[in-house]
């Protein structure tokens, strides 16, 4: 199939990649020429995502993938039109919807023949009748077209894999022509096809996300009791998930879930449940818990510190989770922010995400080249994101560099016998 993605982020370039790769012709459009310049002058990628660099060549090499800040061209020469842009959040918690309203603008003025406009970014439930109603107001001729919804629940560092072997795909569809479509185009992927009307398939992306926010939630909630009793949270956690019915998945205290989706995605489930009559408050609550995660981190540093004016910490993790260079929302960010308002003084280390928060923070931290080189001198040392790197650290080198030996295991990946044995205070997350 001739296909557009329309927008070039970690969702836009992933989807065109692995759908040229299974066989389709596709064109990646994005606004931003400096983007589709790297796209298509060199072998580099914007965005770090373990596997896409090399996909992204291999289809480029052979034809099936191209970039273009033509928008225009790149819907008159598709069937099928895939929006990928941001939906942000506004300052209401509303997700911003203009980038998806411009995209359908530009779809109603250039379509010369049927076209499928899938929904792939996260949007409210009912967007999809905006865009159709936008369609129709602009367009300038009797073509036909269909709105589809077609959720994506990859996750970043695991994106390509996710989007070829995903548990489910659904599609959102109110016609038979949308629905043959977009089976056809899923067809290579083994994997249940969900078909639901459009309101259904919006639903279900705001739903999951909200769903895997209070399994977080729910167990730091439960690591606010462990912390009080003494008793430990990972076994806990394994008690309470090795029920099948419950899983383990998702519940893993830590430092409060962030990235660009979660945090977004639950504001704009309860906004726009508010704007139909109904007070989400099971998701308030997730969100309140998830605020008073980071909050706690700060109140555990100074049970490990005292004052906080003066004191060097390191912090190891940056990025929202491992195996991404994305610091949307990351914990890291509100820690780093909280730490300095109370004057301390910040050392950081990332295997990926240093350049985004270098454009972020400038000046205001120290960047360092390993997770040693962040421990210089430090009084006490954050882990915020468990790469696998910082799994295995020769603890005695360690301490040996710090002013004080503390450890603060925002995701209770250490052995803390051993680190206290060795000499460092400790404290986890609804762990001793
Ligand atoms: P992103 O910011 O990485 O990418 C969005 C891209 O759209 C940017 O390159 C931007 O320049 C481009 N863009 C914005 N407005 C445009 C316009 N009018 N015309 C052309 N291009 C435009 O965002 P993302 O992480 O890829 O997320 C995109 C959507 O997918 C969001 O709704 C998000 O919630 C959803 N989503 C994201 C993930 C994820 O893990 N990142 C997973 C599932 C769903």
């Amino acid at each position: 199939m001739r296909l557009t993605i329309v927008g070039s982020g970690y969702v836009g370039l992933v989807t065109g990649a692995c759908l040229a790769d299974l066989g389709n012709q596709v064109i990646c459009v994005d606004n931003d020429t400096e983007k589709i310049d790297l796209l298509t002058k060199s072998d580099e990628i914007p965005i770090y995502e373990p596997g896409l660099e090399e996909l992204v060549k291999k289809n480029k090499e052979n034809g099936r993938l191209t970039f273009s800040s033509d928008i225009e061209f790149g819907i008159k020469d598709s069937d099928v039109i895939f929006i990928c842009v941001g939906t942000p959040s506004r300052d209401d918690g509303s997700a911003d919807l203009t980038g998806i309203e411009k995209v359908s603008r530009i779809i109603a003025e250039h379509i010369d023949s049927y076209k499928l406009v899938v929904e792939k970014s996260t949007v409210p439930v009912e967007t999809s009748e905006w865009i159709k109603k936008t369609i129709n107001t602009f367009k300038k001729n009797g073509c036909e077209f269909d709105v589809a919804s077609n959720p994506e629940f990859l996750r970043e560092g695991s994106a390509i894999e996710d989007f070829m072997n995903p548990d489910r795909i659904v599609i959102g569809v109110e016609s038979k022509k949308a629905e043959e479509l977009l089976k056809e185009l899923y067809s290579p992927i083994e994997t249940k096809i969900v078909v639901s009307d459009i309101k259904g398939a919006e639903i279900i992306k705001h739903a999951s996300n909200s769903f895997l926010a209070t399994k977080i939630s729910f167990i730091n909630a439960i690591s606010n009791l462990c912390d009080r009793t003494g008793a430990d949270i990972n076994a806990v956690a394994e008690g309470i998930g090795l029920d099948s019915r419950i899983n383990r998945h998702f519940l893993k205290a830590g430092v409060g879930f962030g990235g660009s989706c979660f945090p977004k995605d639950i504001k704009a489930f309860i906004h726009i449940s508010e704007k139909l009559g109904y007070s989400f408050g099971l998701l308030k609550e997730v969100e309140k818990i998830n605020q008073e995660q980071k909050d706690r981190v700060i109140r555990k540093i100074e049970e490990l510190l005292w004052n906080l004016p003066e004191k060097t910490i390191a912090i190891w993790g940056l990025a929202f989770k491992p195996h991404t260079d994305d610091i949307r929302s990351a914990p890291s960010m509100d820690i780093i922010k909280s730490l300095l308002k109370e004057k301390a003084k910040i050392r950081v280390f990332d295997p990926e995400a240093m350049e985004k928060v270098r454009k972020e923070m400038g000046n205001r931290i120290v960047y360092c080249k390993d997770v040693y080189d962040a421990a210089q001198d430090a009084d006490c040392v954050i882990l915020v994101t468990e790469w696998n790197e910082f799994k295995e650290v020769d603890w005695d080198r360690v301490k040996s560099v710090m002013k004080h030996p503390a450890v603060l295991d925002g995701r209770n990946i250490y052995d803390s016998g051993k680190l206290k044995n060795l000499g460092f205070k400790y404290a986890g997350i609804g762990r001793r």
